[in-house]
């Protein structure tokens, strides 16, 4: 077979490409796992790969996972797997609420605590909407938000799969990123084109009635679509926007939160933005479970002192899934995980510029912590038919071209991400970018 066991082959409703974005992909030759050490997992034919994206960006620590966190997630399987959330508190809570109070910038606190990112981001669409009172949600497109109803609506990314139109209350911003389009003229400065970005977005506020406006979600860094840092003066200048017409900021980190861009969240890359409202998932845990995190300001934490917001997912609080983000926690704490990957930037960047110097094909790169993103074709002015053509026959040969040159990774072409584990050795980062 070409992906699997004959047994597997026969039956495509166990198909794992059923669940990705690109038809056909079944067709195409992928490894079958068997273990992981370090930042390399092992198929059942004895090769190895480097793991280049930490798979979805999330598997932070590699494939080892640290024994205090297996531990944790044993006992307290053993010990009280389960407790519905509306029914119990548990102790497992408590301690991780309080970890989180401790970590958290602000007066954030940890609200809910979802299986998964688009759950978080849910959560918080639902705690904006109530505490507001209001119903629109201001997003953008090039954002990744999650594949459930809201969270699909609030992407930009592949709109036309989550049949998103059909989900009121969603409203893309005019302004995509200042970096990318310059909104200021050819000639503009980057501080002329943030502030004529920022302009068209408080001119969109307005005529969507800033008091039908609940909140404005972002990720602090785009992730899957590309790497995209904001530049100075754009987060901060929302944050001003939110102010001013009572409208909640609301950062996703899902995708870099928990150290990836060097800090522990991406929004403190820029000075003095506080959101509202925190959704986080993947390296909550380090993906050694499902688990994420919705986090809310004191103000909105007290709305709901007497009244319930409602999330009432089943596994919303799951013992096992806290105790196993506490103890991930805590490693990434005592080991410095989020230093480490500021400290390694410097490399990072340098391998990337290298690499974009060195292959023609690269039209440019962005970086931060130990984040990149390599762009296969010019973003600006590209043709986008091509772009969205070549993306699906870019996919397959790209995923071949990895796994012959031991590599695995995500890819979204035009755009190559780079996110290995913030484990890896500086040895195992160079030999990551030769290869690739
Ligand atoms: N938000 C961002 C920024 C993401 O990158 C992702 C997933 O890649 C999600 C939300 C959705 O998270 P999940 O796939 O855990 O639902």
């Amino acid at each position: 077979g070409t992906w699997g066991s004959d047994k597997l082959n026969a039956s495509r409703q166990e198909n794992p490409f059923m669940m990705t974005w690109v038809p056909g992909a079944a067709r195409h030759s992928v490894p079958n796992m068997t273990h992981g050490e370090g930042v390399y997992l092992f198929d059942d034919k004895g090769n190895k790969y480097l793991d280049w994206t930490s798979q979805a960006v999330c598997a932070n620590l590699g494939h080892d996972v640290p024994k205090a966190v297996v531990d944790a997630a044993a006992q307290q399987m053993a010990t009280l797997p389960f407790v519905y959330g509306g029914i119990g508190m548990t102790e497992v809570r408590t301690r991780l609420n309080q970890l989180m109070s401790e970590i958290l910038p602000g007066d954030l606190r940890a609200a809910v605590y979802p299986s998964s990112g688009a759950e978080a981001n849910e959560a918080g669409i639902m705690m904006a909407r109530r505490f507001t009172g209001r119903q629109k949600i201001i997003t953008w497109y090039r954002s990744y938000h999650g594949a459930t109803a809201n969270a699909g609506a609030a992407t930009g990314d592949f709109r036309r799969w989550y049949g998103s139109d059909e989900v009121p209350g969603f409203v893309k911003a005019f302004n995509p990123f200042p970096l990318f389009f310059n909104h200021g003229g050819p000639n503009a400065t980057e501080e002329e084109s943030v502030q004529a970005a920022l302009n068209m977005l408080e001119e969109q506020i307005l005529n969507e009635g800033p008091d039908n406006i609940a909140s404005i979600i972002m990720e602090s860094v785009v992730g899957a679509g590309g790497c995209l840092v904001m530049p100075p003066g754009y987060m901060q200048g929302i944050r001003a926007l939110c102010d001013q017409y009572g409208i909640l900021m609301h950062v996703d980190e899902v995708m870099v939160g928990f150290g990836r861009t060097g800090k522990l969240f991406g929004f403190q890359n820029y000075e003095g933005v506080m959101p509202d409202i925190v959704s986080s998932a993947k390296g909550i845990s380090s993906a050694a479970i499902p688990m994420s995190m919705t986090a809310c300001n004191a103000e909105i934490m007290d709305f709901f002192e007497d009244k319930p917001l409602g999330w009432g997912s089943t596994y919303q609080a799951h013992p096992v899934a806290m105790a196993v983000a506490y103890e991930n926690i805590k490693y990434l704490i005592e080991n410095n995980i989020v230093g480490r990957s500021a400290n390694m930037a410097p490399l990072f960047e340098a391998c990337m510029q290298k690499l974009a110097n060195d292959h023609p094909s690269i039209k440019q790169y962005r970086a931060i912590g130990m984040f990149g993103c390599f762009d296969i074709q010019d973003t600006n002015g590209a043709n986008p038919k091509l772009q969205h053509e070549a993306a699906h026959q870019a996919f397959h040969k790209y995923k071949q071209a990895y796994i012959e040159n031991g590599l695995v990774g995500l890819h979204r072409y035009p755009h190559i991400h780079c996110a290995p584990p913030l484990s890896i050795t500086e040895e195992e980062l160079i030999d990551g970018f030769q290869r690739l």
